[in-house]
């Protein structure tokens, strides 16, 4: 995150990327594990793999559960919403994904911008420089 610098005879390189604020108040909790009554195991998942650290540049979701939908109802943004609760997809026990809040600020690294000696450049330009320098 922030820049990097890499000198190449005269020719300096730099990328930088601004960090995004991705703080959340309400994000899933990679710590909760919860055994419903018939022994079934409900965690958090990342991609197909069971969460370990929390990253917010991924997506969560606890595959064991399925959502059932209590209501539709329009929100002051004239949005369709539905609020509901989740179950086990096997026994139909209610399970409450473990949510947390982030203790500290939390960012993700923003989209890179590239420059050639302080001049903005795309990032083919900027690989294929690299690449007749003999650098990627
Ligand atoms: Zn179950």
């Amino acid at each position: 995150m922030g820049t990097q610098r890499l000198q190449a005879g005269d020719e300096t390189f730099d990328v930088v990327s601004e960090p995004i604020e991705v703080t959340s108040m309400s994000r899933p909790d990679v710590a909760w594990a919860f055994t419903d009554p018939a022994g079934h195991v409900h965690r958090w998942h990342a991609d197909g793999l069971q969460a370990v650290v929390y990253d917010a540049s991924r997506s969560y979701d606890v595959p064991s559960v399925l959502f059932v939908v209590d209501e539709r109802y329009v929100d002051e943004d004239g949005e369709e919403r539905e609020r509901g609760h989740y179950r086990c997809r096997k026994c139909g026990a209610r399970v409450v994904p473990g949510l947390t809040a982030d203790m500290c600020r939390t960012y993700i690294s923003g989209p890179k911008r590239c420059y050639i000696n302080g001049q903005p450049v795309t990032v083919e330009q900027f690989r294929a420089r690299l690449a007749e320098k003999g650098i990627a």
